[in-house]
């Protein structure tokens, strides 16, 4: 290949030590000054609850979903904020992310909306984690568990409305009630579902099926004695659009984090006679510039030669690649903010490392602040922006941020 070289583009008016210096960072604390840190914005996440506080009936619960690291937030720093703003339950995946957080939940229940493994029973009993029960054969394991131990443990049992991911079936339900009244340490806490068809649509007839299949399904419980304390249904999507949903408890997960589930979502509560919540994003995320060079026309950048300059230009090099979660498929067509300013992304997305043009924004300097996910000035990268850039959806974008990255809470 041939590389040549032509004039060095003309460096926009350099600023002086201090000019560079009094770029301001959005925030005091820096504990990896020149990698990239995520700063959680407390009162953003307050303002989300708050929100969906106003739009449901005062007596519906609100489970905090931290499972996925808090989709990617944190789950040690979300926990701590959801705990410090009243939460009444908080969601997780599987064992694990409770050990994960167990010294932080204040003693507020913890439902595990994954499977339960047989090998887990003896921990989810210590640890006083409510699984989901969704199979009879680990139910009666976990049954024979507590009745050993002599242990009173709360437990979930989700119901198959037509999602079919985990869930019993209707024609299982009085075995179920049988399994409860012979062991009176299971106690059962909550029954609840999921829905399949609430983010991609504004036909709600799917959503509201399901619905039905879960109040026949809580009646047959009821009537065979087995009243379930607490029945839910609505994720975030659900909490928003259908009012129906909300039942005993709402759990909300990207919508706590403040961001829309679906633009359907969003797009309903523009309706007339709708309101919808306020979300305000509570994650963004920073870097700052690593090198500064000029490029001659004809030069190449990165990986497999993929950006050409037509013309002089002046490029940063940023400390972060997919392996901390900024997307291979964002290669070519990402922004960042720099000075206020959106600069593309060039060439390929390396492992730890990728360029930006910072050709037309001038007196950038060495370790300026570089906003990833974020607003600076007048100028938002938002995480929808960046999902709909890698034909994706926001919670693929924050759950797969790195956990090596440092995590701040910004409280005001
Ligand atoms: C992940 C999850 C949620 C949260 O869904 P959002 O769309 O993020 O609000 C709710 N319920 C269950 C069972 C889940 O697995």
């Amino acid at each position: 290949m041939d590389h040549q070289k032509a004039n060095p583009a003309e460096s926009p008016a350099p600023r002086t030590a201090e000019e560079c210096s009094a770029s301001a960072p959005v925030s005091g604390f820096r504990p990896d000054p020149h990698q990239h840190w995520i700063e959680l914005d407390e009162n953003a996440y307050r303002q989300n609850l708050t929100s969906f506080r106003q739009l449901t009936a005062p007596r519906v619960k609100q489970m905090a979903v931290v499972k996925s690291n808090a989709y990617g937030h944190g789950a040690r720093e979300m926990t701590s904020m959801a705990v410090k703003a009243g939460i009444d339950y908080l969601g997780v995946h599987c064992l694990n992310e409770l050990k994960e957080i167990n010294d932080l939940t204040g003693g507020i229940p913890v439902a595990m909306l994954g499977p339960l493994y047989t090998g887990n029973i003896n921990e989810v009993i210590d640890l006083g984690l409510e699984p989901t029960l969704s199979d009879l054969s680990v139910a009666t394991e976990f049954a024979a568990a507590a009745a050993r131990k002599n242990q009173s443990i709360g437990i979930n049992i989700k119901i198959e409305t037509g999602t079919h991911r985990l869930g019993i079936s209707s024609e299982e339900i009085p075995a179920w009630c049988s399994l409860l009244s012979e062991n009176p340490l299971v106690q059962l806490r909550g029954i609840y579902t999921h829905f399949a068809n609430i983010e991609d649509t504004t036909d709600h007839s799917f959503a509201r099926n399901q619905l039905e299949n879960l109040n026949t399904a809580a009646m047959l419980f009821t009537e065979l004695g087995q009243q379930a304390p607490l029945i839910h249904s609505a994720c975030s999507a659900a909490a928003i659009v259908m009012p129906e949903t909300h039942l005993g408890l709402i759990r909300l997960g990207i919508a706590g984090y403040g961001l829309w589930p679906s633009r359907e979502t969003y797009l309903s509560t523009l309706l007339p006679e709708e309101k919808g919540p306020a979300l305000k994003p509570v994650l963004a995320w920073y870097t700052r510039i690593g090198q500064i060079k000029n490029l001659a026309a004809g030069e190449f950048v990165g990986y497999g030669c993929t950006f050409r300059a037509t013309r002089p230009m002046r490029l940063a090099v940023l400390p972060v690649g997919y392996y901390d979660g900024y997307d291979r498929r964002l290669s070519g067509c990402g922004y960042v903010l720099v000075r206020g300013k959106r600069a593309p992304v060039i060439g390929r997305i390396c492992m730890n490392m990728m360029m930006i043009d910072i050709t037309d924004i001038p007196g950038v300097c060495l370790a300026d602040q570089v906003t990833l996910v974020g607003s600076d000035g007048n100028e938002t990268i938002s995480v929808d922006l960046l999902a709909s850039l890698c034909k994706t959806i926001n919670y693929e974008i924050t759950s797969r941020l790195g956990r090596h990255i440092p995590r701040l809470i910004i409280s005001a």
